[in-house]
């Protein structure tokens, strides 16, 4: 049966490193709203442009353009045969009310939501010194995992970057908003018996183990 998946929790949680070990290790897609919608400002697309205004002031896309986004790729033939990690989405109790909504329609229910959780100090020194490759997207950090070659990605070897809104400002704002909008998704999907807690201060070996051990 394909493996379907959520993952929530807060920005610099390690939710995009785990996403990207499943999807490594299982060959399941990940599914990541803040991948897809970096990659619409890239390529100067209209949603990228509307995205990119609220993005750069920590602050959530509208509801409507990312449900439609999301629910779009969820319904693709890949994801309906392999299954999908959601990594970013939902965010908001009207975004998993769309996805409930969609994925009953469609039966393909979601096996677990996954809660990774860390203190907000943690949270803070891994946003703060976050890296990204510019092309193949691997996950860096200036001291926890620091690239072979100091600005080039080990996997490329091509240059890193900060994100925008990883600057200490725009970071605190995306805390904001996760504890006011995304945290009351914890008790939604506790509701439906559906929601695991994952220590996420670990090693991500050992979190990624957690994770596993959840699914059966
Ligand atoms: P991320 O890479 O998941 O940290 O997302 C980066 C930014 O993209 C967030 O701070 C939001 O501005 C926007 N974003 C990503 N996912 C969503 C979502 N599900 N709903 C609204 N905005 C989102």
């Amino acid at each position: 049966m394909p493996i379907r998946l959520i993952l929530i929790g807060p920005p610099g949680v390690g939710k995009g490193t785990q996403a990207a070990l499943i999807e490594e290790r299982l060959g399941v897609r990940t599914l990541s709203s803040g991948v897809i919608f970096r990659a619409e400002i890239e390529a100067e697309t209209d949603l990228g442009q509307l995205a990119k205004s609220y993005i750069d002031r920590g602050e959530l896309v509208p509801n409507g353009v990312t449900i439609q986004m999301m629910l779009k790729r969820i319904r693709s033939d890949e994801a309906r045969k392999k299954g999908f990690v959601l990594d970013g989405f939902p965010r908001t109790i009207r975004q998993a009310e769309a996805l409930e909504l969609e994925l009953n329609q469609a039966e393909m229910p979601i096996q677990r939501v996954i809660s990774l959780e860390v203190s907000e100090d943690v949270l803070i020194r891994r946003l703060s010194g976050r890296l990204g490759c510019t092309k193949c997207g691997a996950l860096y950090h200036r001291t926890n995992k620091p690239p072979k070659r100091d600005g080039l990605c080990d996997v490329c070897n091509s240059p890193l970057f900060v994100r925008a809104d990883d600057q200490p400002d725009t970071i605190r704002q995306r805390l904001v908003v996760f504890n006011e909008q995304t945290s009351p998704l914890v008790e939604f999907y506790e509701e439906r018996g559906m929601l695991r807690h994952v220590d996420a201060t670990h090693e991500a070996e050992e979190v990624y183990r957690e994770i596993i051990e959840g699914l059966s």
